[in-house]
Parts: structure tokens; C-alpha cells; sequence
């Protein structure tokens, strides 16, 4: 079987604590196929080395396209740490990302402590 995908998204406030996040979690991680913006997944090779496939970075489409794959049935659960204290201009993308989610009931954490709840989880 196919191994499940988990996309994982950071705003820049955020990346250190999805850096910390996957360092964390990696063993649970690397169960799965990982998907990511493409400055969080850049990250997340070099810093963590998981095996990750970066789509576009996240003001220039990443999210969008990870929305995409969401609306195909391809993500079981997006980790995607935001910034609310930091404006972004891609945010129309954001909450299509976010809206997508939970139209199609796709687990979706947006901090650190739901993340953890969902990584503990029966996928
Ligand atoms: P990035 O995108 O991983 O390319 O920085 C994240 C975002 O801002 O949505």
C-alpha cells in the first residue's frame, strides 16, 4: 500500500518550531510520505533529513498546490504552523488551504499542540 501523505507548511515566525516538531517526531514521520511549501521542506531536508518532496514556496503557489492535492484525496493531514501575529500576501491562498481542509475533513493542525495530537493519531 501506498505510504499515506502528511503535507507540512510553516510560516517564517514558525519555521524554528516545525524544525523542533520534526525533529521530535521523525521516527513517526518517516512512516509517511511528506509533502511541503518550498522553503519549509528545504528546511526540513537539510536541517532534519527527512525525505521530503518541496512543491512551490508558499506566497508563490505552494499552498495552493498542496490544496490541490487535498481536494484529490491525496493528504491525510496537513501540519501547517501559522504566523498570526505576521501578515503574509499570499493569504487568499492560506485560507483556501485552510477552507479546503475542513470542507473535505482532512485533519488540520495549525499549532504545535494540536500537531502533536494528530501525529499520535490512528491514520
Ligand atoms: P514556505 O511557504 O514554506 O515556502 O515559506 C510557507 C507559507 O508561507 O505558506
Amino acid at each position: 500500500m501506498d505510504k499515506h501523505t502528511i503535507a507540512l507548511i510553516a510560516h517564517d515566525g514558525k519555521k524554528d518550531e516545525m524544525i523542533v516538531f520534526c525533529e521530535q517526531y521523525r521516527s513517526i514521520l518517516e512512516r509517511f510520505a511528506l509533502i511541503a511549501t518550498g522553503t519549509t521542506g528545504g528546511l526540513i531536508r537539510d536541517r532534519v533529513g527527512l525525505e521530503i518532496t518541496p512543491l512551490l514556496s508558499g506566497p508563490v503557489g505552494g499552498d495552493v498546490q498542496i490544496a490541490s492535492r487535498v481536494v484529490e484525496g491525496n493528504v491525510a493531514a496537513v501540519i501547517f504552523f501559522v504566523d498570526q501575529l505576521d501578515k503574509h500576501p499570499h493569504d487568499p491562498d492560506i485560507q483556501t488551504l485552510l477552507r479546503l481542509c475542513n470542507v473535505h475533513n482532512i485533519p488540520l493542525a495549525t499549532n504545535p499542540a494540536t500537531a502533536r495530537l494528530i501525529i499520535h493519531g490512528d491514520f
